[in-house]
């Protein structure tokens, strides 16, 4: 099954660039990709319209059985849901702990509230931090933090991981321990 299906898509800013223009392209369910390419040549934006934080100028994009071109604002979050996100800069909230960050996250419909420590204990423990679990980020490295934010991403089983640049702050042996834990979640 594809995951995403993206055709004809063409993405122009208010201020006239065309950051995409005709991109067509197609993953299956299970597949791990990379999107690589020189500064400025569109990447970010690809990714961006991937979870509608950015809406294609023309073009058709459905991503997981959602025809996300043509979504209401309204229904944007039934997207998100479906979609885990991991960016650069972890975005954690840095006045919450690492428990927080990711029961913060969790999607608590339909679920007894006795399971979610259990769930938030069980993704930070697949990411290796779960004797972390009651720290704030600021007493964490890169490394941890990128994991805290991965476990975030997954705490509600997404079909679909989209990391932008997320070892970008990292140094190289960290960033092939965050490659390596995004293959085995893969
Ligand atoms: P990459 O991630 O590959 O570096 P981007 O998607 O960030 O590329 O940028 C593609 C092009 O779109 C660049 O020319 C960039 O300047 C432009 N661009 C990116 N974001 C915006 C924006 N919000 N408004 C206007 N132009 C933008």
């Amino acid at each position: 099954m594809k995951i995403i299906n993206m055709q004809h898509a063409t993405k122009v800013y208010e201020n006239g660039v065309t950051a995409l223009n005709d991109v067509n392209l197609t993953i299956d369910e299970g597949e791990f990709v990379y999107i690589t390419g020189p500064s400025g040549s569109g990447k970010s934006t690809l990714i961006k319209t991937l979870y509608r934080e950015e809406k294609l100028t023309k073009g058709q994009l459905i991503v997981n059985d959602l025809n996300v071109s043509a979504m209401k604002n309204r229904d944007i979050y039934k997207l998100r849901q479906e979609i885990g996100i991991v960016f650069q800069d972890y975005k954690l909230l840095k006045n919450k702990t690492v428990y927080e960050n990711v029961v913060y996250a969790l999607d608590v419909t339909d679920q007894d509230p006795s399971t979610f420590r259990a769930r938030v204990y069980e993704v930070l423990k697949f990411v290796g931090l779960a004797h972390k679990i009651n720290v704030f980020p600021s007493e964490l490295s890169g490394g941890e933090q990128q994991r805290v934010a991965i476990a975030r991403a997954i705490v509600n089983q997404p079909k679909l991981i989209i990391a932008d640049e997320p070892t970008g702050n990292l140094d190289p042996e960290t960033s092939w321990e965050i490659m390596n834990l995004l293959e085995k979640i893969n």
